[in-house]
């Protein structure tokens, strides 16, 4: 299932990161809870991920123009809800839910300013609206920022991805004031990530 789980990182076997496969160069930043998998409020266990309706289908389109990697924020780790090594097996059943849709990468920030266990408790530098989790991916796999993506659910997500330069979107019908582009789900994005993503490469070509 896996290839790669270095620190705050999950690297799915199927990733095409790795093994020196080719892979798209933009790519999409995606936030987990409430973007691919329903919002619970802390999820520490995995019988409760659940794949929201539409994302798989979303995915396999999107997954054509893009290296799809997940960023989230996992404070339940710095507030002890949840162990790194629980993580692992919440990602091992996401993966299996997607079935046969890709994921490159997912990094995970444990952090937390004043958490109760000590070794998480940290101002890093890459829990959102920080931009830490996107740039750190972009050294590692050489991403053109300038052709890449951010979807979240909330507000940090959109201002880490505008952090790092990307096109932010807001999914979700809570957020219409927001000066971010928004849709309700990550299937109703796909057209607008999609046409945006032909206008920019073909900016690229003039
Ligand atoms: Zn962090």
């Amino acid at each position: 299932m896996w290839a790669n789980t270095s620190a705050q990182r999950h690297t799915p076997a199927n990733s095409r990161l790795i093994n020196g496969r080719a892979y798209p160069r933009a790519v999409l930043f995606l936030d987990r809870d409430g973007v691919i998998v329903k919002d619970v409020h802390f999820l520490t266990d995995p019988s409760s991920v659940q794949v929201l309706e539409g994302v798989k289908g979303a995915l396999q389109q999107l997954q054509t123009q893009f290296s799809i990697v997940i960023v989230t924020n996992q404070s339940g780790i710095a507030r002890g809800y949840l162990t790194e090594k629980k993580l692992l097996t919440i990602h091992t059943t996401l993966l299996n839910a997607l079935g046969s849709c890709i994921v490159d990468a997912i990094y995970y920030c444990p952090h937390l300013p004043g958490a109760p266990l000590e070794a998480y408790d940290r101002n890093c530098e890459c829990r959102k609206p920080k931009l830490g989790m996107l740039l750190r991916s972009a050294q590692e796999w050489h991403f053109d920022l300038t052709r890449s993506f951010m979807v979240g659910d909330v507000l940090r997500d959109a201002e880490a991805g505008l952090a790092a330069g990307v096109s932010s979107y807001l999914i979700g019908d809570h957020i219409l004031q927001s000066q971010f582009p928004h849709a309700a789900d990550l299937p109703a994005l796909v057209p607008l990530i999609m046409a945006e993503q032909q206008l920019t490469t073909r900016r690229h070509h003039l």
